[in-house]
This record gives C-alpha cells, sequence and structure tokens, in this order.
C-alpha cells in the first residue's frame, strides 16, 4: 500500500511539474524540468554526505585547515546565483580528487591540496564545483542516469524512509553518484561560471588555467595517480584552451604573470598540512 502511495506521490509530483513548466536555472537562465525540489535536495546531501566523507578517509582533524578552506569556498558561495547552505572541507584521501555531493557539500582530498602551489587554484577547484551545485549539474545528471522517476523515488525512499529500505536507496544512489559522469555541457559551464565565481570573489581567473595544466601534467606523469576526479571531470588540452579564450575574452585586466597576493598564506597552510598528515 504505502508502495503505491510513493508511487502516486511521484506521479503527480512529475505531473504537478511538467504542468507548472520548467524552472529557469539560475547560473544559466536555461529553462529545465527539476523533479527535486531544493528543500529534498538539501535532505539527500546531508543524508548521504557521512558516506562520501568515510570512503575519502574523512575529513582532516585540524580545525584551522577546515577554516581555511571553509573561508576561500565561503567566498565563492557568496556570489554564487543559487542560495544553497555549501560548506566546504578537506577529506583525507590521498589520492587528488573534489566533488560535490547535491545540496551544497563541497570537498577537495589532501592528495590534491598538496598539489597546488596557491590560493587561486584552490579557489578554482572549488568554483568549479560550487557551480555544480548552483547550475543543478549532479540533480539533473543522477535524473537523466537513473531515470527520473526512478531517481524522485530513491529520494523518497531515502529522506521518508526508515532503516533497511532507506539505506538500500542510499546505496544505489551512492553508486550513481559515483558513477556519475557530467555531461560535457556540464563541464563547460562549470569552467566558464567557475571563472566568473572566481573574477567576482576577487580571485585571478588564471588559476584555473594553472589548475587545469597541473593536473594535465600530473595525469601524464602519473597515469592511473587520479581517481574519480578524470571519470567526472574529463581534462582535455581543448577544455584548457576553452578556459583561455574566455579569459582574454572577459578577464583581459587580469594577467597570467601576475602573483597571487594569497601564495603565502596557502604555503603557510600547506605546510600546515604537512606536519599534521601522513604522506
Ligand atoms: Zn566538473
Amino acid at each position: 500500500m504505502r508502495c503505491y502511495f510513493r508511487l502516486l506521490c511521484v506521479f503527480l509530483l512529475i505531473l504537478f511539474l511538467f504542468a507548472g513548466g520548467c524552472i529557469k536555472n539560475p547560473v544559466t537562465g536555461r529553462k529545465e524540468l527539476v523533479l527535486i525540489p531544493k528543500g529534498q535536495e538539501i535532505a539527500l546531501g546531508v543524508n548521504s554526505a557521512p558516506e562520501f566523507e568515510k570512503e575519502f578517509g574523512g575529513k582532516v582533524d585540524n580545525a584551522q585547515l577546515q577554516r581555511y578552506v571553509g573561508a576561500v569556498g565561503g567566498k565563492l558561495a557568496a556570489v554564487s546565483d543559487r542560495e544553497m547552505p555549501y560548506e566546504y572541507a578537506l577529506l583525507s584521501s590521498n589520492i587528488p580528487n573534489a566533488f560535490a555531493v547535491p545540496g551544497g557539500k563541497i570537498y577537495v582530498t589532501v592528495g590534491l591540496f598538496r598539489q597546488m602551489s596557491n590560493e587561486r587554484q584552490l579557489a578554482a577547484v572549488l568554483a568549479h564545483e560550487t557551480v555544480h551545485i548552483a547550475a543543478g549539474h549532479s540533480v539533473q545528471g543522477l535524473q537523466r542516469e537513473m531515470g527520473a522517476g526512478v531517481f524522485a523515488e530513491l529520494v523518497g525512499a531515502i529522506i521518508g524512509g526508515e532503516g533497511a529500505e532507506s539505506a538500500a536507496a542510499l546505496a544505489k544512489y551512492g553508486a550513481a553518484l559515483k558513477n556519475l559522469d557530467y555531461s560535457r555541457e556540464d563541464e563547460s559551464e562549470s569552467d566558464e561560471y567557475g571563472l566568473k565565481y572566481m573574477d567576482r570573489a576577487g580571485y585571478n581567473p588564471w588559476g584555473m588555467v594553472e589548475l587545469l595544466e597541473l593536473l594535465q601534467s600530473l595525469s601524464n606523469a602519473r597515469p592511473g595517480l587520479f581517481g574519480d576526479l578524470f571519470a567526472s571531470h574529463p581534462l582535455t588540452s581543448k577544455r584548457v584552451s576553452r578556459v583561455r579564450e574566455i579569459i582574454a575574452r572577459d578577464y583581459s585586466r587580469y594577467s597570467a604573470q601576475s602573483g597571487d597576493p594569497r601564495a603565502q598564506r596557502f604555503e603557510q597552510m600547506r605546510a600546515l598540512l604537512k606536519s599534521v598528515s601522513k604522506e
């Protein structure tokens, strides 16, 4: 009985959304069909985040480092086009990675943090992930991948369900999120609007080029070093050259050569990280 009721709810939700028309994407202005309301997206993130954190070694146990990542991310959150309870954290995994969980939780790993050399590179990766949330890429991607109805039902089970039912739904959802391939358009958008968020937050957008080139050289030097980062964020030279073109067109007042004024602060944090973590 309960099962039919849920299906009926999903059906009505879909009907309502189709009837009500599409929602305007706050980042791109494009009209899109969004099946998961914001409140549910946030609840989904709160429910599933602990599992993801655990998988990537848990949060680094150092308040100063977490505050730092939170402060850099917070500047980007403050200028994003969609109000969400954004949270930024550093995870202990040594595999270079960064990802966003629907609802606004954004993570960067120690493995990636350690490879960067200034704050604008960190801002670049966090800006890219912030756009994935602001533009709803992860939710849209899951809707696409799992089928909209199935996804909506799973969300219902995770948020409304109890015990085994909820855990099973969460596992299914987690597996889908891990295999989630953002579309090439999503990646382009995250790069492009990521530059915009960096500019709005006072960061030199050249940090994005530095980051992408760093990742590319690391990947060339040690293929297989990276985990899911390259599965969900394919890195191509075309992507780097496109970012360069956008900067030349829209952010020509910035110079690639000018140093990052916050590089020293980043260096202090990297030294702190080295003192508290194992290689
Ligand atoms: Zn991405």
